[in-house]
């Protein structure tokens, strides 16, 4: 069986944690958000790629959910010692070094897809991990503050921020121009499913989903995704900030439809949501189930209920 799934950090690394478990035997291909990425301090990071990465490679630090295990922070204490800003991102030691290899490679001409297999060569991840896009794509933020109206980058409004600020409109800048990496198209079009994890809807799977001809491939195909809100609010990060910033209402039911039925076949809400399953959405098939990753296992039982889903769907 092929699956693919479009996912973000967190709640994508968490959800194919136990995708892993719940189908062992299935091929994988993960098609990551870039349009998080950021290059500080002439390094190029990519927060949602290196999530996926650490998380299903056994080395993320899994209290904070992103970066990695026994982490230090003594190159950002230097760098703030000297003034230098931004002192905002929390750049690990230890994750400094996968941002030192990603940026030499890039610079040495290597696409961020090739600079991606090579990194996984040590994380073993157990999925092919393939960013969206390999041209560059930036989530900026426009915001009203004491300076003014401005676009900000999209971690200096989620990081700094802490989304405080409401945003105006959220422009992933260059999406329209970018191409999908090498084998997205194929790998959707050859996939039995594609799952959407609970992942932000907005910057993480409505960033991918927004690269020409991503779209309409993953509309082709039987589409399953699981709610990232629960009884009206997110698990964890600040969604509602973002479906807020869209006009979109923080709720399981609107994100559903936010997808909408051309893409959308499937949607797992939680038992708190049980409501919008009973009711059901016009042209999507609507099933309640415990959404919580608490641990792995719980994360495969959400996996298992979406590949179910997916094969009544398909
Ligand atoms: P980010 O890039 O690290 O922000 O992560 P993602 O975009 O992949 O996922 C963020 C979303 O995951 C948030 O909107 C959370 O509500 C959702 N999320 C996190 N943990 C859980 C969970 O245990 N269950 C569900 N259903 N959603 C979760
Ligand atoms: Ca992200």
């Amino acid at each position: 069986m092929r699956i693919v799934v479009l996912a973000g950090g967190i709640g994508g690394a968490r959800f194919l944690r136990g995708l892993k478990r719940a189908a062992p035997e299935a091929e994988i291909t993960v098609v990551g958000n870039t349009g998080d990425d950021i290059f500080l301090f002439g390094l190029k990071v990519c927060p949602d790629l290196d999530t996926v990465m650490y998380t299903l490679g056994g080395g993320i630090d899994e209290e904070r959910g992103w970066g990695r295990a026994d982490e230090t922070f003594r190159v950002k204490e230097e760098l703030a010692a000297y003034e230098v800003e931004p002192t905002w991102f929390g750049l690990g030691d230890r994750d400094l070094a996968t941002h030192i290899v990603r940026t030499q490679m890039l610079n040495a001409g290597y696409p961020l897809s090739a600079v991606t297999e090579a990194l996984c060569h040590r994380w073993r991840p157990g999925v092919r991990l393939i960013p969206m896009t390999d041209d560059r794509v930036e989530t900026h933020v426009v915001i009203t503050d004491e300076r003014g109206r401005r676009a900000i980058h999209f971690q200096e409004w989620w990081v700094r921020l802490r989304a405080s600020v409401p945003a105006e409109a959220i422009v992933p800048i260059g999406v329209e121009e970018a191409k999908p990496a090498p084998g997205v198209l194929e790998a959707i079009a050859e996939a039995d499913a594609v799952l959407l994890p609970p992942s932000n809807p907005v910057v993480s799977v409505g960033t991918i989903l927004a690269v020409p001809g991503v779209r309409e491939a993953v509309a082709a195909k039987t589409v399953v995704g699981v709610s990232p809100i629960i009884g009206g609010a997110p698990v964890r990060g600040m969604a509602d900030a973002c479906l807020a910033a869209i006009g979109v209402e923080t709720s399981a039911r609107a994100v559903a439809e936010h997808y909408g039925p051309e893409l959308l076949d499937g949607w797992l809400v939680d038992e708190a949501d049980a409501a919008v399953a009973d009711e059901g959405i016009a042209g999507i098939a609507v099933r309640s189930r415990p959404l919580l990753m608490t641990d792995v296992g719980a994360a495969a039982d959400i996996a298992r209920a979406a590949l179910e889903l997916a094969g009544e769907l398909r």
